[in-house]
């Protein structure tokens, strides 16, 4: 495979750490300490995903993920000392794929990228059934069984698990689920989607404190396990 990895950041330790870990599993690495070198080795060198730090010397992350973004959905994983809620919804709503917060360790960034780069290369080709543990999804027929046997999901609430579904492993934001689900925005400070959540939690006989399916993202959104 070895695919390529364009590290944008600046902190020289964090860029060695990286490239030796990197190295190590087999992806090529190319390394760069600010947003503009950044902007032209992604458009030179053609990465297959992108490791963003957001306090970057000359721009600030956030402008070189979406001017990327404005160009191509090649997946971005934006690693940063911010660990404000705000802060990960802004870059996640700008389309980052993930957000990794540091520090952070080499297994957790591994897993985050295999994924990445996992639903990059599944995204054209829609699975039809999804099992996975006593949970099975038929999207053709559009039922769902628990154990075998089929439980009755509301239209929203199947619409929620398939979008999970689709991206899982990926963290999905209020807003994002809000717009996809249905189809706006509202104002309830997201108490409304707690409630929903929790109904195809108890559905799914998944525990919100010990998730076998569902994670919350505390005050960012809701991410589907990663199998
Ligand atoms: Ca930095």
């Amino acid at each position: 495979m070895n695919e390529t990895v364009l590290i944008i950041e600046d902190d020289k330790t964090i860029q060695k750490f990286l490239n030796i870990s990197l190295k190590t599993k087999g992806y090529n690495i190319i390394g760069v300490e600010t947003g503009m070198e950044g902007l032209s080795a992604f458009m030179m060198e053609k990465p297959n995903i992108i490791l963003l730090d957001l306090g970057l010397p000359d721009t600030d992350g956030i402008e070189i993920l979406q001017d990327i973004r404005r160009q191509s959905d090649i997946p971005i994983i934006i690693i940063s000392a911010r660990d404000q809620e705000k802060e990960k919804i802004l870059a996640l709503d700008a389309g980052a794929d993930d957000y990794v917060v540091k520090p952070f360790g080499p297994g957790e960034l591994m897993a985050r990228i295999r994924v990445a780069l996992r639903n990059k290369n599944s995204s054209s080709q829609a699975e039809s059934v999804f099992e996975l543990d006593y949970l099975k999804v038929d999207f053709d027929k559009r039922k769902v069984y628990i154990d075998g046997n089929e439980i009755h999901l509301t239209p929203l609430e199947y619409k929620m698990l398939s979008l999970l579904i689709k991206y899982k492993g990926k963290v999905l934001t209020h807003k994002f689920i809000q717009q996809n689900v249905w189809g706006c925005e509202t104002t309830d400070e997201y108490q409304g989607l707690r409630v929903f959540m929790a109904n195809i939690r108890r559905k799914l006989n998944d525990n919100s404190s010990n998730p076998r399916f569902i994670i919350t993202e505390m005050g960012v959104g809701y991410r589907f396990v990663d199998e």
